[in-house]
């Protein structure tokens, strides 16, 4: 049988040979494929079901490395780069959003005091003391597997970058009062610390995003409340309750970045908004191959009931694989290009391809319910959990699908500063 006659469910997404990938990159992505396989997907549904945190996942994750994937190599870690990242998040996420979702939030914590806050610009001492700082977040990670978290949002424009985060961190002796309210904390309960961005404030000063500061709240300390519950749509697994945070003091050690950093970083270095999508690259080629496994009657739990044979079904498929590829090519092209200071058309392509993932993620898993039928939704098979999954993509700021779409047409119609008078 040639490799054309079968259809291989478990074959990477993005063949090494035919992208180019380096060797340690490959071999990093493929052993994500085999972890997935192996310890996500047999778990994934029940985590669903019961709409709680994959904690064992995790605890896997530690002991197999994955929660120090972005760790530099001199902390220990696997010191992956952006694009390595990416690429091992998507194939997660084909075999289960939440944990991949949840683990992108961890990641985020390193991958950003990491390889990205190392082509930032820093004067000598702030550098120094962001290596300093970040070496004890690592080492926690590394030797104990404390697992960080990403509460940004707060219901308001500030998520969206608009406006400053109305949570606030008041400079007292030795660190930090931090006092606000975070939504959809996804890890809520199963964090050790929350990577909380907040507007440092001195008395009587005016809040601006310029004096945002990324601190690691830990769970423990005194203030800190999980309240409200969680029983949503989909992405069931990431637990993503309230955070409450009242006069919670947090030491200056526990800073992720050195002050004013973070605007720096999310002005020069805005893919790093783009890692969102991996998840939901994943869960875009898991909803194709579960259609095309379904239909040649080779699904694992199914009857051996073909259903290829119809000219619709195949007409579906094709439409499909069009729009996978064109989903996969444009995203592989920004992962790729993801660097500091990028040129306005690679802004450009970076919100075109979280829209594009976004929602091709949820049109495909819609697709393959259509073609694949009835007896394909029934909750025993992942493909109803997958097209709930899906849908949450969109909705994730700072870079929602309508975001993109205004940021697009608007930044591509009018230069920066321009204006109709
Ligand atoms: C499963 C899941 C997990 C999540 N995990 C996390 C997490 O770990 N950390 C975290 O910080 N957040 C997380 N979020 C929250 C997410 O990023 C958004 O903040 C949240 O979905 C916003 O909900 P909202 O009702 O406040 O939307 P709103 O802020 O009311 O926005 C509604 C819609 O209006 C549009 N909109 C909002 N602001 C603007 C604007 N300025 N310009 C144009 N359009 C705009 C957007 O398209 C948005 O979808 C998670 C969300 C989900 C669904």
């Amino acid at each position: 049988m040639s490799t054309l006659d079968r259809h291989d469910t478990a074959a990477p997404i993005f063949d090494p040979a035919a992208h180019r990938l380096a060797d340690d990159e490959a071999t990093l992505i493929e052993k994500a494929r085999r972890f997935g396989g192996r310890v996500l997907a047999p778990r994934a549904a029940q985590y669903d079901r019961d709409a709680t945190f994959p904690i064992e996942n995790f605890r896997d994750m530690h002991r197999e490395g994955w929660l120090a994937i972005c760790v530099p190599k001199q902390d220990g870690g696997s010191g992956a780069s952006y694009r390595t990242y990416c690429l091992a998040a998507a194939e997660l996420g084909r075999y289960c959003g939440a944990t991949a979702l949840s683990w992108n939030m961890h990641v985020s914590s390193t991958l950003w005091t990491g390889a990205l806050a190392d082509d930032l610009d820093m004067n000598t001492e702030e550098r120094a003391e962001h290596q300093r700082r970040r070496a004890l977040h690592y080492r926690r990670i590394v030797r104990d597997g404390a697992i960080y978290s990403q509460p940004f949002s707060e219901g308001g424009a500030a998520a969206a970058g608009v406006v400053a985060f109305g949570t606030e961190a008041k400079p007292v002796d030795g660190g930090f009062l931090v006092s606000g309210k975070k939504i959809f904390a996804s890890l809520s309960g199963a964090a050790d610390y929350y990577g909380v961005l907040c507007t440092m404030r001195h008395e009587g000063e005016a809040a601006s995003r310029r004096n945002t500061l990324y601190v690691a709240v830990p769970a423990k300390a005194p203030g800190v409340s999980i309240v409200g519950d969680w029983d949503p749509l989909g992405m069931r697994g990431t637990v993503s309750r309230t955070l409450l945070l009242k006069d919670v003091f947090v030491p200056e050690d526990e800073m992720l970045m050195p002050r004013g950093v973070y605007f720096r970083a999310a002005t020069s270095w805005p893919h790093m908004f783009l890692t969102l999508s991996p998840t939901y690259m994943g869960l875009a080629q898991a909803a194709y191959d579960f259609t095309v496994s379904y239909l040649r009657g080779e699904l694992p739990g199914t009857p051996p009931v073909k259903r290829r044979m119809y000219p619709t079904k195949q007409i579906a498929v094709a439409e499909m694989r069009i729009m996978l590829e064109q989903t996969k090519a444009l995203w592989f092209q920004a992962v790729s290009e993801a660097r500091a200071n990028p040129s306005k058309e690679q802004v450009l392509r970076a919100y075109a391809a979280q829209h594009t993932v976004m929602e091709n993620c949820n049109a495909l898993a819609t697709k393959a319910i259509r073609t694949c039928g009835g007896q394909a939704m029934l909750k025993n098979l992942a493909l109803e959990r997958i097209y709930r999954d899906s849908r949450c993509g969109s909705l994730m700021l700072p870079w929602t699908a309508e975001i993109c779409v205004d940021r697009l047409g608007r930044e591509t119609l009018y230069e920066s500063g321009e204006k109709d008078d």
